[in-house]
């Protein structure tokens, strides 16, 4: 295959059963398969990580819910993020619990119950401190009133209360997660005054379940760790936290040819070459996911050896200059991989270009096959 992403599906597998023997007090876990897991594959992340061990699973959107349906996917399932006016019914009828931010979200869920013939499953999420989703904690109160009342008329169960912390790689004595966990205990509080009995409370994502145990609750929220890429770099690479990576992004050397010194390459001469050499061509661009400022930047292993792009990144390709080494159309270039045969990393690429791991595997193209090994 001219480009592949191979995805190891045993590592995922793995990964979520490491990360389930860490969570804290017999927590379980949700694994996050949002955003195609992580570029990983939907489907196969998430059966993935349900023979893992993962008891729940967790996306951003309905849509991402009923594709997890329609393959025959039972297990417990989040739906964090609806719009005014999202048709939500389905997801009600399939058993998809929805997140729930504010009191307009229970009303809606409880029509789609009417509709649908059987309770909405919602999850109430509070915003300890990220600003983003959730109820703030002055509203709080009303919205878990408002969804109290729901309960008792039958439309609505209550089934989970969550929130999510605003910094991700913080470490577990960061002032803010300290400051959020305690909102989100007294918010639990409230939600038991109102008389919400939910089944899971959880707060942890990859960082908190591989660092901070008192933050675990009922479950433990992981998406990133699923894959095997560590949430904090800066205190231990994946291997240290007993998860392997496991995406390989990997493509095939299209062309090679001789140039001489002084030659500019590709678009606008990012790159011009100061002796004679061979330039390698590489079927993988922008459009893939290779991001275009990765240009004079992304590292790739080729010919048992480290390489950098030469010149700018264009939409389907870019090039390499790899001197007089015994390259050949046909080799493989690897961009990243777990790292085991001097491959670089997705951190490695994170590094490189100031972005975060999870967005090197999360952006890689839907061009690119996903070849399950
Ligand atoms: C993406 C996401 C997660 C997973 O976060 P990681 O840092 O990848 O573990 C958990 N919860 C919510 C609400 C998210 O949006």
């Amino acid at each position: 295959m001219r480009t592949e992403a191979r995805i190891e599906l045993a590592a995922i597998r793995a990964n979520v059963a490491a990360l389930a023997a860490c969570a804290a007090g017999g927590a379980q876990v949700m694994a996050v398969v949002k955003a195609d897991g992580y570029g990983h594959g939907l489907v196969p992340s998430a059966t993935a990580a349900v023979e893992g061990g993962a008891a729940w699973l967790g996306v951003a959107f309905v849509e991402e819910a009923l594709a997890l349906r329609a393959a025959g996917i039972d297990v417990p399932l989040l739906a964090w993020l609806t719009t005014p006016g999202e048709d939500v019914a389905a997801a009600v009828a399939a058993g998809v619990d929805l997140g729930a931010y504010d009191v307009g979200q229970v009303h809606a869920a409880a029509a789609a119950a009417r509709t649908a013939g059987v309770s909405a499953r919602l999850q109430l999420k509070v915003d300890t401190g990220l600003s983003r989703g959730g109820a703030t904690v002055a509203d709080w109160p009303e919205l878990c009133e408002v969804a109290a009342k729901a309960e008792a008329g039958g439309e609505v169960r209550v089934t989970g209360l969550w929130s999510h912390f605003a910094f991700a790689d913080g470490g577990p004595d960061h002032v803010t997660n300290r400051a959020q966990a305690a909102l989100f205990a007294e918010s639990l509080e409230v939600a038991d005054r109102a008389g919400l009995r939910p089944e899971v409370r959880h707060l942890a994502n990859s960082a908190a379940t591989l660092t901070a145990p008192a933050t675990h609750y009922d479950l433990v929220r992981p998406g990133l760790a699923v894959y095997g890429l560590s949430p904090v770099p800066q205190l231990g690479g994946p291997a240290h936290f007993g998860l392997r990576p496991a995406m390989t992004l990997a493509s095939t050397v299209a062309l090679t040819k001789r140039v001489p010194a002084g030659a500019g390459v590709s678009y606008v001469h990012q790159h011009v070459t100061d002796r004679e050499t061979t330039l390698a061509l590489v079927p993988l661009g922008y459009a893939d996911g290779v991001p275009r400022n990765a240009t004079n930047l992304g590292p790739v292993q080729l010919g048992g050896r480290r390489r950098t792009i030469a010149g700018t990144v264009c939409m389907d390709q870019f090039v390499l200059d790899v001197g007089d080494d015994a390259v050949a159309a046909g080799d493989e270039v690897v961009l990243f991989g777990p790292g085991d045969r001097g491959e670089p990393t997705a951190q490695e690429w994170a590094e490189a270009l100031g972005t975060i791991n999870y967005e090197i595997v999360t952006r890689v193209g839907a061009r690119v096959p996903r070849v399950l090994v």
